[in-house]
């Protein structure tokens, strides 16, 4: 039988159920992925539950000094026997079971922790609040539910994956409920100013030269309101990047006056276009994102697209010119 609910309680249930469990969360992880997955590995081990979190691809670089980071392990694959070794799998930030990007997580039953719109409920258990502002802070729900008073370092993590999913509180999800998270947050040892640093003050040198590299293809089109961005492997090369550093480069264009849709494409292998899009205001771009196979939220979605990078932007130009028009 499955479960789904709103409520905390029901993971925590789960959770006490289990001795070990593998905690994973989205290919290209971003701040409430990570800080999730690490308040999330405090908790199982106040619970009694030997915690692993695995992801498919690394922290980006703005995320390198959080708390526990160096507990995750990165690996492309996890083994039928290496699964078996756990008696939980549990699925933070992710819409449906195929965002991992690791294959057979099936084989164990799974607890799937989502606050997107349209998670399908995949798992046995499934604690899904789409009013929630981030994973992060249904994370830090589950410590209240579960009786256990978490370290300033589980606090530290909820807030970047709080701060970081809410835009440093200024997105829509930027509710009362997001504020009043961030303020128990901050009582149990968050540090704002702290976090505030490691985020935006420690970039990777490689990932203001491929902001460089992405400004150079900055395209406005239909007046000014949508805004185009890519960077191609030679533009990763010239800047001595990886992938981990373009994560938050769509911000950028999202900042210029009268830009209502952002879409930035990246490239790292040929032949396979990883699509971030951004918007403002009831623009849903999710819509976009999802007519390619992608999800996310109304204005902050993605999806990764097969093709030619030249061709994708032009197919996916079209899509957003449509869709601006549609709401003008
Ligand atoms: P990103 O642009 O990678 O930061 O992603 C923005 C939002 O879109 C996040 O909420 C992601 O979970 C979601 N998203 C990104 N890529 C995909 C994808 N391939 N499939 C489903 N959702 C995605
Ligand atoms: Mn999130």
């Amino acid at each position: 039988m499955t479960v789904t609910s709103d409520s905390p309680e029901v993971a925590v249930v789960r959770l006490r159920r289990a001795r070990r469990a593998l905690i994973t969360s989205h290919a290209s992880p971003d701040g409430d992925a990570i800080g999730s997955e690490l308040a999330l590995a405090e908790l199982l081990e106040h619970l009694g539950v030997a915690p692993e979190i695995v992801n498919r691809d690394p922290a980006p670089s703005y995320l390198g000094q959080l708390p526990g980071v160096d507990r995750i392990r990165v690996a492309p694959r996890v083994t039928d026997e290496e699964l078996d070794r756990f008696d939980l799998v549990v699925t933070v930030e992710c819409p449906g079971l195929n965002r991992p990007g690791l294959d057979r997580l099936d084989r164990r039953p799974i607890l799937n922790i989502d606050h997107h719109l349209a998670n399908p409920g995949y798992g046995e258990v499934n604690y899904l609040d789409e009013h929630s502002p981030a994973a992060g802070e249904m994370v830090w729900k589950m410590f209240g539910a579960a009786g256990v008073v978490p370290s300033p370092a589980a606090a530290t993590n909820a807030f970047v994956a709080l701060s970081t999913d809410t835009g440093d509180f200024r997105f829509t999800n930027a509710t009362g409920r997001a504020f009043r998270a961030a303020a128990e947050m901050v009582d149990a040892g968050a540090s704002p100013a702290q976090v505030s640093s490691w985020v935006h003050e420690s970039r990777s040198a490689s990932s203001v030269r491929l902001l460089g590299e992405a400004l150079k293809t900055l395209t406005l089109g239909r007046n000014g309101e949508l805004a185009t961005m890519a960077v191609d492997p030679e533009a990763y090369r010239r800047a001595g990047a990886l992938p981990q550093d373009s994560e938050d480069l769509v911000t950028v264009p999202r900042s210029i006056a009268g830009v209502r849709a952002v879409a930035l494409l990246k490239q790292w292998q040929p032949g396979v276009v990883r699509v971030s899009l951004r918007s403002k205001g009831d623009l849903d771009v999710r819509s976009v994102a999802s007519a390619y196979g992608g999800g996310g939220h109304t204005n902050a979605a993605g999806c990764t697209v097969h093709g030619d990078l030249g061709a994708v932007r032009a197919d996916l130009t079209r899509r957003l010119d449509a869709l601006l028009e549609e709401t003008t």
